[in-house]
């Protein structure tokens, strides 16, 4: 009722909310209110924090008779736009949206790929248990094959994960009086006081003094890329092991400490200078401000880096398999990759981790277990020779 009249119609015989909905979804269809009639709703919707009352597919069609580009439709929906320079066409962004409006949920997911932010701990869902032996045939029969991991496939080096049993990160919080490790790890948090977070990353920086060595499942993923059946990984970590696996065709979801920011003016910097003062136990400086300079990690709240929903929206409809390895699936936009590969309905998706995670109807198979230890026995099937 507060948008009808936000758009200024007269709500004079409207008594209820449900013949509210169906004015507003009459007047978005109706072409006398002219050609951004929808696009007037879902802003105003916006303003006033509610789900627009029409399909995205509505919308989106609203917008393509319109001739809008699909850079200024990602603008529209505060996605980052398409990189410059990708190789990704027009017409295959167009294809991406069009996707994606074909999920009910279409408006929810946008909502949540605009930033990165952490859902509410997913239902733990009977996902469905698997043979390592028909997983292997699934990557033998693969040559397009999208990989999604987390945290627990850094596990086995000594990076602990962000639900480690321990309660590193936990320990970290409780010992600045925080309520949670999300809280630490918020910007807002981050922005009053930086120096809990450089306590927390300590333990996982890529610093020369002390390198990590990739696991099996690193070196696993890089085998794939070197037999040419990798058509993209999509890493939630920020341990660069990726990097010191020799992995290629990546993208660092929650951004590296490769390079860092100056809070206070923008000044960007290579990351190693920083991540060894950060070693030290010191808080790193600007060298024309002395703002903090923060290591380019996308904190929770935070935007994503840019292309990183594009080469989200890009891959998934190649893909011809999904493998997803050591992550609770609790932070978008990851965490909606299992869904958006599925809709094709024929692509299988495989969840190798300690627990369930995802949502009902995320997986068709569940290798249950420590990641390191199930591709070891997926590489016996295949008769691959990768050392332990
Ligand atoms: P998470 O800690 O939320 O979940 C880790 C998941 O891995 C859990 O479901 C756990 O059961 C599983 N797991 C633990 N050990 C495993 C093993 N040996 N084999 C298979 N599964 C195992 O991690 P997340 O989902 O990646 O999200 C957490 C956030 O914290 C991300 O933003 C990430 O960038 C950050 N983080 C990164 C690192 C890293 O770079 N190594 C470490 C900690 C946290």
């Amino acid at each position: 009722m507060a948008l009808l009249r936000a758009i200024g119609v007269d709500t004079s015989t409207d008594t209820t909310e449900e013949a509210a909905r169906r004015q507003l979804q009459g007047f978005s269809m109706d072409p006398k209110y002219g050609p951004l009639a929808c696009e007037l709703v879902r802003s105003r919707a916006l303003q006033f924090g509610v789900r627009p009352p029409f399909p995205f597919s509505t919308w989106l069609k609203e917008q393509e008779v319109n001739g809008t580009t699909a850079e200024d439709v990602m603008r529209l929906l505060h996605l980052q736009p398409p990189s410059k320079g990708a190789s990704t066409s027009e017409a295959d962004y167009w294809m991406s949206l069009r996707k994606l409006s074909a999920s009910d949920a279409a408006w929810e997911m946008i909502g949540q790929m605009a930033s990165m932010v952490i859902e509410e701990p997913a239902q733990k869902v009977n996902t469905v248990s698997k043979r390592t032996e028909d997983v292997a045939r699934w990557i033998a029969q693969s040559r397009q094959i999208i990989i999604l991991t987390g945290a627990g496939i850094s596990a086995s080096c000594g990076i602990p994960t962000f639900r480690d049993e321990g309660g590193f990160y936990a320990k970290v919080a409780q010992e600045f009086g925080l309520a949670s490790p999300q809280e630490l790890n918020d910007i807002s948090f981050f922005r009053r006081d930086p120096g809990p977070w450089f306590t927390q990353v300590r333990p996982f920086l890529p610093v020369k003094s002390k390198p990590f060595k990739p696991s099996l499942t690193h070196r696993f993923i890089r085998m794939l890329e070197d037999r040419g059946k990798l058509l993209h990984l999509f890493t939630q970590n920020i341990d660069s092991l990726e990097q010191a696996a020799g992995i290629t065709r990546v993208t660092y979801c929650h951004g590296s400490f490769a390079t860092a920011t100056c809070m206070a003016c923008g000044k960007g910097q290579s990351g190693e200078e920083v991540n060894e003062v950060i070693a030290r136990s010191q808080i790193p400086r600007c060298a024309v401000c002395e703002g903090v300079m923060k290591p380019d990690v996308v904190l929770f709240n935070e935007p994503m880096p840019v292309g990183v929903n594009d080469r989200i929206l890009e891959h998934v409809e190649q893909a011809d398999l999904l493998l997803v390895a050591g992550t609770s699936l609790n932070v978008t936009p990851c965490s909606l990759i299992p869904h958006l590969v599925g809709v094709s309905g024929d692509v299988p998706r495989v969840l190798i981790n300690m627990e369930p995670a995802g949502k009902d109807g995320d997986f068709d198979a569940f290798l249950q277990g420590p990641c390191d230890e199930i591709i070891g026995k997926i590489l016996q099937h295949l008769g691959w020779n990768l050392e332990a």
